[in-house]
């Protein structure tokens, strides 16, 4: 990028709100998957005003631009492929209107997703979809990712929730999609067409998003079991009852380890564990809770662990929530890294899913720890390896390869939650023979000069491992 560009930016949005400092380029490189690239300006605008301008110049002068929110994408969605502008979204953080008389409210896109939670928690409403990254991604993140949560079975993703949008488009143009209203039919839902889009088809600069009231109670069921494929069995059994628990969380063994060393969880050490979550009035809690534990016992749990007490819950879902960061405290000398990662299965495949991928890690001789959204078919796998192998990489990118044909060849997909960016992009493509060709074309009309995180998604080419953020000479930045 021109001195002279660079210059036009900080006249745009201020000197003090831009960046060129090396350090700051390096780390703005860097989201939560396994790449890195570092951008030529990182930029906190603070207005729609802003945004658009700065779009407009990259506009004019063919710059790629990026918007980034928390910076918590798994798969390289917020890595700056081909350099240029990064705006960071997180100073636009304003919540304008909470309005529970509507069950709407109206946020900028930096809001951080606790942050929400805590303002509509006096008005005992809230947002449900609960990502495991709540204390730090944003609500813009959230929706160019369509993410989701443990909650996912009985409140949906976070799309269920958008009634409508302000958009900075690739041209410098601000528009306004869906509406304020909770029905709306009036025309193309364009608001859902930005739901999924990791920045590609233009910036998010405002949300209306649908607000709900908050569930009276909840109560936990943890059980243990002696295999990964009985655990599979009883997520099936329990939705199968008709029973839509708020949430259903699984774990193998390698994941029960690590968040009972590093964090304490005092998780049973066992082959695996379901964590089902019941939610709603006090009496319908109380009996769910006792349905769910006849349906481990049938199924035939090693153990049977109940609460309703808030402490305790919380301690199970923390737990629950550490496991990726314990993972890479686990192995010594290996980390965890996000390959393969967030597939998802239709709920009755899991028992194969979880079995399928274990033999495929044994096969390629890498260790891989599966836990995930069991309730609505949301499987992640982490593999543990030595991120300056060269060998381990390989064999890292040939079971991902194989677990997603497993994934596909199940009626699933390659993405659950977290989205495609580079990570999913060449399985993605797999899975959706005849759709992401489409994605192009929508992609070059609305975006004709490329700007908007180039190379991402249907546009990527090539294989996941490059610009690696691990030193590894073949295959990093
Ligand atoms: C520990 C951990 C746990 C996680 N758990 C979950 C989980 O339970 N569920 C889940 O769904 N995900 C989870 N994730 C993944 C991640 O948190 C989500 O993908 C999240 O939605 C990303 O939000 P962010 O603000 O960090 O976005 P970023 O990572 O900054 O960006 C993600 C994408 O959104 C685009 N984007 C950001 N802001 C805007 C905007 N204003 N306009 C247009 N595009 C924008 C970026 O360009 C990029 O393509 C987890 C991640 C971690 C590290």
């Amino acid at each position: 990028m021109d001195a002279d560009t660079i210059q036009a930016i900080k006249g745009i949005a201020g000197e003090e709100n831009c960046s060129t400092l090396v350090a700051d380029l390096y780390t703005y490189g860097f989201d939560a998957s396994i790449h890195h690239r570092s951008p030529e300006i990182v930029v906190q605008p603070r207005s729609t005003e802003q945004v658009s301008a700065i779009v407009r110049l990259a506009n004019e002068r063919r710059v790629p631009i990026l918007a980034r929110g928390g910076g918590t994408g798994l798969c390289g969605s917020a890595v700056p492929l081909e350099g240029g502008i990064v705006l960071d979204m997180t100073r636009m953080n304003r919540i304008k209107e909470i309005r529970v008389e509507d069950l709407y409210c109206v946020v900028e896109p930096g809001v951080i997703y606790d942050r929400l939670m805590d303002a509509l928690a006096p008005f005992k409403f809230s947002i449900p979809t609960a990502p495991g990254s709540g204390e730090a991604c944003t609500m813009g993140g959230m929706v160019a990712t369509n993410a989701s949560g443990m909650r996912a079975i009985k409140y949906g993703a976070i799309r269920d929730y958008v009634l409508g949008l302000e958009v900075v488009l690739a041209s410098g143009k601000i528009i306004r999609v869906g509406t304020r209203t909770l029905k709306n039919s009036s025309g193309y839902q364009l608001e859902r067409l930005f739901v999924g889009s990791e920045g590609t088809l233009g910036i998010i600069t405002e949300l209306t998003l649908r607000i709900t009231p908050k569930a009276k109670k909840a109560a936990m069921i943890v059980a243990g079991f002696d295999t990964l494929e009985r655990a599979g069995k009883c997520v099936s059994k329990i939705i199968a009852k008709p029973l839509i628990p708020s949430a259903i969380e699984i774990m193998d063994s390698t994941c029960i380890k690590a968040v009972n060393k590093t964090v304490k969880a005092g998780f049973p050490d066992v082959e695996a564990l379901c964590m089902i979550e019941v939610d709603g009035e006090p009496a319908a809690v109380e009996e769910e809770s006792k349905v769910v534990q006849g349906i481990c016992n049938e199924v035939g749990a090693v153990s049977v662990e109940f609460s309703s007490d808030t402490k305790q819950m919380a301690k199970w879902t923390y737990g629950r929530k550490s496991i990726m960061s314990s993972l890479s405290r686990f192995g010594a000398g290996f980390v965890s890294v996000s390959l393969a990662d967030d597939m998802a299965v239709p709920i009755s495949r899991i028992p194969e899913a979880v079995v399928a991928f274990h033999k495929i890690a044994e096969r390629n001789g890498v260790i891989v720890g599966t836990y995930g959204h069991a309730g609505d078919g949301n499987l992640h796998t982490k593999m543990l390896l030595d991120p300056t192998s060269e060998d381990y990489w390989q064999r890292g990118e040939k079971a991902v390869s194989e677990i997603f044909d497993t994934v596909i060849a199940l009626g699933g997909t390659v993405t659950g939650e977290h989205g495609v960016g580079i990570s999913k992009a060449p399985y993605f493509k797999r899975e959706r023979p005849t759709a992401w060709e489409t994605m192009i074309v929508i992609k070059q009309a609305m975006d004709p000069n490329n700007i908007l995180n180039p190379g991402k998604i249907a546009q990527w080419e090539g294989s996941i491992l490059c610009m690696l953020r691990y030193p590894c000479d073949k295959y990093s930045e």
